[in-house]
């Protein structure tokens, strides 16, 4: 597993180096593309951006700004029939909230359709590309296999005036579905099943989410990224290790075109997650299954579930940084993910008292009238961050777990005849616990309280095993709050062997919906946008969606056991 953090120690803050920084540096002293450096970011429109995304957000737009160039963010939207708008306002949305900025360099491929066929067209005349009539069927018997070469298209050696016309009508409308498609004219015996006569064009007589019915015509993604890239002026063209089979092809267009900018295609690793599915087919049935609420919900992998859960664009570049940029594909323990948010929320939230299960506690020796103004302190890692008021009364509550009736040797929290510590408050004693007389559950603990021991501590010196969180009754603000575990049981549910159907293995407890919380009523005057530390409870924001004043609803970003750190202790 590949979770440690690989800074050199060498390098500035922020600007970790890694082979394709390397790459670039030594580009630039070389001299090539002037000194430029441009990159781009470019999705495909047919689903939302997921943390892998992430990573190759903050690997594109960090490049341009540590080489002082610029990032491209470009929709390759060739494939009208899987592609939606509401996929390109998303994916624009999330890249800025990533703290990033395309400025004026937002391109689409669908802006080179006809710069493409002009391409096409230039490559028929070159004796370079064909219009072949195989089926699909017979094109897939035609392309052989991995240990056997392929055959030749009967089509291959139609003339260049034939081809023309046939392209020429195709683009027209002239033919059906699959009738033909214009493949390049490479290498049918190549030991790299992308260099056999790999298709170019098909024809599609679907609407275009932006071109509308101007096209019948599409171009395939390996022709159109490649030229896209050229067209931009892309000099490094960075991608994911799957497609290191395609550079030949990559070079190949780009050299048959002798096109004056040719980019540089470098690959590195993707990443993967554990307990989280990364590709955008499976996420998309998540969501069409009703499995999750949306691409949004904050159990969901994608950039809009962690921002709704409560992840911060920091946290995630943070992240982003420590995994590092390798050559080599690995899984990351999610737990690293976790550990960037809770470090940085550790530091920037402040802390209130929350209680998730609530037990009502009487003060039998508490007057009924009174009611005072406790400090606590908003975050003990910054004092600068200062204190707070919080009220205190006869009736409070206290979280359920925090009580056993019967309690085993190591439970030192709440039971009958025992002192405990509530936070910033008092001493107390538990000297009763009512019941449910039907059910036997307890409803109600009785409990006295040592004036004495106002702030917390006793004059006498007295010790006590536990301090509890607490609210009191009559001045806390009801709310639903929203437990989140992985949404997968197994450690790598992308894998079809060890999740064969990786719906059997979302984990039924990764939501537990709490309706009847507690909370300190100083979370009222809290900003909106905060993210805040419930004390022994971990971290949380208010849901964006689901929240109201009158109700808010918070999302547990993650608790406080940090199961990455314990991992790199024992490392
Ligand atoms: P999927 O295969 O799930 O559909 P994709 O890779 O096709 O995803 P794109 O929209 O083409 O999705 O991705 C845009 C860019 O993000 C590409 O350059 C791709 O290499 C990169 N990318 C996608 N997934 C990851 C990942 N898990 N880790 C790093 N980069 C990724
Ligand atoms: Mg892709």
């Amino acid at each position: 597993m590949n979770h440690e953090p690989q800074d050199d120690p060498a390098q500035e803050p922020g600007t970790p180096s890694h082979f394709i920084s390397e790459a670039i540096r030594e580009d630039l002293k070389a001299g090539k593309n002037d000194g430029r450096v441009i990159t781009r970011f470019p999705p495909e429109p047919n689903g939302y951006l997921h943390i892998g995304h992430a990573k190759s957000i903050c690997l594109n737009f960090g490049l341009a700004e540590e080489f002082h160039g610029r990032c491209h963010l470009r929709f390759d939207d060739t494939n009208p029939a899987k592609e939606e708008v509401e996929y390109i306002d998303s994916i624009k949305e999330d890249v800025r909230w990533l703290g990033f900025d395309w400025g004026e360099h937002l391109y689409y491929a669908s802006d080179y359709f006809e710069r493409l066929c002009d391409y096409a067209v230039a490559l028929i005349r070159a004796g370079k590309a064909y219009v072949c009539s195989l089926t699909a069927v017979q094109m897939r018997e035609y392309r052989g296999t991995l240990t056997e070469p392929g055959k030749d298209s009967p089509y291959r050696d139609r003339s260049i005036e034939e081809n023309l016309d046939l392209f020429g009508r195709m683009k027209a409308g002239e033919f059906e579905d699959g009738a033909h498609v214009l493949r390049a004219k490479i290498d049918m015996s190549s030991g790299n099943l992308n260099m056999r006569d790999p298709a170019m064009f098909r024809i599609l007589k679907t609407q275009h989410h932006r071109t509308g019915n101007a096209w019948c015509i599409y171009p395939m993604y390996d022709f159109a990224h490649g030229v896209s890239d050229s067209i931009e002026g892309i000099t490094h063209s960075i991608c994911t290790l799957e497609f290191e089979d395609h550079r030949p092809l990559y070079d190949w267009f780009l050299d048959a075109l002798q096109v004056s900018c040719h980019p540089r295609q470098i690959e590195f690793a993707r990443l993967n997650l554990t307990y989280t599915v990364m590709s955008k087919r499976k996420l998309l049935k998540l969501v069409e299954e009703g499995r999750v609420s949306g691409w949004d919900d904050p159990r969901m992998p994608t950039i809009s579930g962690l921002r709704r859960r409560g992840y911060t664009p920091s946290s995630i570049r943070n992240f982003c940084e420590r995994i590092g940029v390798a050559k080599r594909n690995s899984t990351v323990d999610v737990a690293l993910l976790e550990h960037s948010i809770r470090e940085e929320l550790n530091r920037s939230a402040p802390r209130f008292m929350a209680v998730l299960q609530p037990l009502k506690v009487v003060l039998l020796n508490y007057p009924g009238d009174q009611e005072e103004e406790l400090d606590a302190v908003n975050n003990p890692e910054d004092p600068g961050m200062g204190t707070r008021k919080v009220p205190f009364s006869k009736v409070l509550y206290i979280e359920k777990e925090d009580f056993m009736e019967d309690p085993p040797k190591q439970f030192f929290r709440l039971a009958p005849g025992r002192e405990v510590r509530l936070r910033y408050a008092y001493y107390i004693t538990c000297v009763k616990a009512v019941k449910d007389e039907r059910t036997g559950e307890v409803t109600e603990l009785h409990c006295t309280y040592d004036p004495l021991t106002r702030g917390g501590d006793a004059p006498d010196g007295r010790k006590v095993k536990a301090t509890l969180h607490w609210v009191s009754a009559g001045h806390a603000v009801s709310s639903e709050i929203r437990l989140y575990d992985h949404l997968f049981t197994k450690p790598n549910p992308g894998d079809e062997k060890e999740c064969p159907d990786f719906s059997a293995c979302i984990n039924p407890g990764s939501l537990v919906v709490l309706k009847d919380c507690r909370i300190e009523p100083g979370i009222s005057a809290a900003p909106k946008d905060g993210r805040f530390q419930f004390e022994r409870q971990g971290y949380f924001y208010a849901d964006p969606v689901d929240s109201c004043s009158e109700r808010p609803v918070f999302n547990r970003i993650v608790s406080l056991k940090d199961t990455y750190a314990k991992v790199r202790k024992k490392g």
